[in-house]
């Protein structure tokens, strides 16, 4: 995938997520302030402008441009973490011209892995993480039997999906859920619901 492929598909995972706007809200208000739903489409609104139309040189200016846009544009802690998400895999790297599952996987482990130091949240904490893990997972396992980047990003996407099913059934240990202790449970987190519309949508343009 060159870097106009992968600035489509970023595109795609925008509108994705702006559709989603109502959707993510409604999650948030039942176990947190319902805030996410705006901060998240807030944040691709302003992806969208930040790639429409533009060619990137590098796949890793690309993760950058996407990442810095929303920790400028969502503000508060999951502007930082969503952030994170696009930034952190990228930094240091040597620049590439084009992505495979390898790069991929790669480049979101080593951001989940900057995500959880950064948060200090772990599996079955009830947050983002619980998504993102699976989901880097099934990239790697996609990159590790060498399928196509169509099955690589749906391997991840089911397990971003499975994740985010998961949450249901924790007990929160950060935010505002936290306070809802076991009545939380049944409810699914909704920063691990955006994680999972963004590998899904991924998935969605690969098999477009
Ligand atoms: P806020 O909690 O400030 O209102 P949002 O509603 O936008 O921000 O995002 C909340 C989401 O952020 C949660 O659903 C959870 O997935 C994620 N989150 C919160 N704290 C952490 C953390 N320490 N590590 C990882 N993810 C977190
Ligand atoms: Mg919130
Ligand atoms: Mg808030």
């Amino acid at each position: 995938m060159n870097t106009r492929q992968l600035r489509d598909m970023f595109l795609s995972v925008a509108h994705k997520v702006v559709e989603s706007e109502d959707f993510l809200t409604e999650i948030d208000l039942k176990i947190g302030d319902g805030d996410h739903g705006f901060g998240m489409a807030l944040g691709f609104k302003a992806v969208k402008t930040a790639l429409e139309g533009k060619d990137f040189p590098t796949v890793e200016a690309l993760f950058q441009e996407v990442g810095m846009t929303l920790l400028d544009t969502m503000g508060g802690a999951s502007g930082v973490l969503f952030g994170t998400m696009f930034i952190s895999g990228v930094a240091k790297q040597e620049p590439h011209e084009e992505a495979d599952l390898a790069l991929l996987a790669g480049i979101f482990r080593r951001a989940l892995e900057a995500l959880k130091r950064r948060g200090k949240a772990r599996v079955g904490d009830k947050t983002m993480v619980d998504a993102f893990e699976p989901a880097a997972a099934g990239l790697e396992e996609g990159a590790a039997k060498g399928v196509s980047l169509k099955e690589g990003l749906a391997l991840c996407a089911d397990g971003a999906k499975k994740g985010m099913e998961y949450t249901r059934e924790c007990v929160a240990r950060f935010g505002r859920a936290k306070s809802y202790g076991t009545k939380a449970i049944g409810l699914q987190d909704a920063g691990a619901t955006s994680v999972w519309i963004i590998f899904q949508a991924m998935s969605d343009w690969a098999s477009e």
